[in-house]
């Protein structure tokens, strides 16, 4: 596409709740880039996001996904500056070749760079690596009223702090300049461990959260298992395997769009009876690639849900209210006769700042078929996650509204203060942010 083409491009949530045509362009030069003055633009990295974080009726999209070179790479000091756009996926090819990785990634390759600061993600040990900014070094931002900012811990720090897991907001993200760990092992081995709940996952994976890798676990809160959450913790631990090296898939698009709905509460129960018992007790050495990503393997979940997609609600919950809130949620399922499709467990820990999806606790996350009952279990949910000093995930949850998230973030009037002053006329907006009205 000609670089200063607007289009109307069908874009949607990955979780379906939004959809629709919206205005979009994808530059591929810098001069056509750094001269965008408009008001209500947004970047877009793949769109991989659960919610229209990138997107919205008012706004411009400006795609990033052409400005994806390596801009400079030293292997000694192991470090890397990538433009945004670039894919975990090639940033992993490119890596590989010198033993070197990122350390924490999200669970799917297609995935950029600029979408994972923005977002501020977590990898799958967060207790161990922390959030995203820990591999964040410097930016390169850009704004039409205050343009090419270095911002860093040191230099700019306000402006790095509101960028890091500000979805966007405080403008596009050009380059950054990235911290690498070396990669020793290949392959990672991985153990599933049984668990009899939701409770007892909990205070396992506390117990476990320093000595892999790798942890996070699987439950089944289907009808059939009465909202119980058996199933079993993922943990692993890097190993060597020399023939795994070669066993990398090409870049391609990685993501298929869903074609048909095949999860009621019947078969959701059935599909995770056969999946706990394919798969607890398993022991298997897995490349590294499909132990980051282990979304590839498994990307026909999503088409599962057909065309009324799925809401995810994932929570993280201080580790003296893990226990009320097992209990709670099990009372709830059950009342609400909820229909889960996923749910997994996570330990993190660090401290809470803007609209950052961090803290001391437990991360709950539960996929729901989008019914009215599900709507309904959430509902409830919100409503005691402050007794809890409970936090909701905002990139993954679609439905969340302004008044939930000032009731839960602490400091979320206070980014909305700060964002205000960077930059009074707000010209990066989403549907994300308009729905938080901030
Ligand atoms: C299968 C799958 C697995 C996932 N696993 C995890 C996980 O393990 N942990 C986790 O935390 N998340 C996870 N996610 C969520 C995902 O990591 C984030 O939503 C991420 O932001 C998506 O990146 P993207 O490139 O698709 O960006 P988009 O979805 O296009 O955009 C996301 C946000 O980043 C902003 N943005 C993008 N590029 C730029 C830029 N250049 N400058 C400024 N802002 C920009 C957008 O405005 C938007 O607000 C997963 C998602 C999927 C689909």
């Amino acid at each position: 596409m000609n670089e200063n083409k607007v289009a109307l491009k069908e874009i949607s949530s990955v979780d379906l709740q939004t959809q629709g045509k919206f205005r979009w362009s994808q530059p591929d030069r810098y001069k056509s880039l750094l001269s965008n003055n408009k008001t209500a633009i947004i970047p877009q990295g793949s769109a991989l996001s659960y919610v229209a974080n990138s997107f919205s009726n008012d706004s411009l999209t400006i795609n990033m996904k052409r400005f994806d070179r390596i801009l400079f790479f030293d292997t000694t000091q192991k470090k890397i500056t990538v433009e945004a756009g670039i894919t975990l996926n090639k940033l992993y090819f490119f890596l590989n070749k010198y033993n070197l990785f990122l350390p924490i990634q999200p669970g799917y390759p297609g995935i950029t760079i600029g979408g994972c600061i923005a977002a501020n993600i977590h990898g799958k040990n967060q207790y161990n690596e922390g959030l995203f900014e820990n591999c964040i070094e410097e930016i390169l931002l850009f704004h039409p009223k205050h343009g090419e900012l270095i911002i860093s811990k040191q230099q700019n720090q306000e402006i790095f702090d509101l960028t890091i897991g500000g979805f966007g907001l405080t403008g596009i993200i050009i380059w950054a300049k990235l911290r690498l760990s070396l990669l020793e092992e290949n392959s990672v081995n991985i153990t599933h461990e049984p668990v009899d709940s939701l409770y007892d996952t909990a205070t396992k994976l506390q117990k476990l959260s320093s000595s892999y890798a790798f942890l996070y676990s699987w439950n089944d809160l289907s009808p059939n298992s009465k909202y119980k959450g058996r199933g079993f913790i993922v943990k692993g631990l890097f190993t060597n395997s020399p023939k795994n090296k070669f066993l990398l898939i090409p870049e391609k698009d990685l993501f298929y769009p869903m074609k048909f709905n095949l999860f009621t509460k019947q078969t959701i129960s059935i599909i995770n009876q056969i999946y706990y018992f394919l798969n607890s007790n398993k022991t298997e050495k897995v490349p590294l690639y499909e132990a980051l990503f282990p979304f590839v393997k498994k990307r026909s979940y999503y088409s599962l849900f057909g065309k009324t997609g799925f809401w995810e609600y994932q929570v993280l919950i201080p580790h003296n209210y893990a226990e009320e809130f097992c209990d709670l949620f099990s009372k709830l399922a059950c009342q609400n006769k909820a229909s889960i499709s996923l749910a997994t467990c996570k330990i993190f820990r660090g401290s809470q700042k803007y609209l950052n999806f961090n803290g001391e606790g437990i991360v709950f996350t539960f996929d729901f078929l989008a019914n009215p009952s599900s709507l309904e279990l959430m509902r409830q949910l919100d409503k005691k996650l402050s007794d809890f000093n409970g936090i909701i995930n905002l990139n993954k949850d679609s439905r969340i509204n302004h008044e939930t998230v000032s009731l839960i973030y602490p400091e979320f009037e206070l980014f909305h203060k700060r964002l205000r002053q960077f930059d009074p006329q707000r010209f990066f907006q989403s549907d994300f942010s308009k729905r938080l009205k901030l």
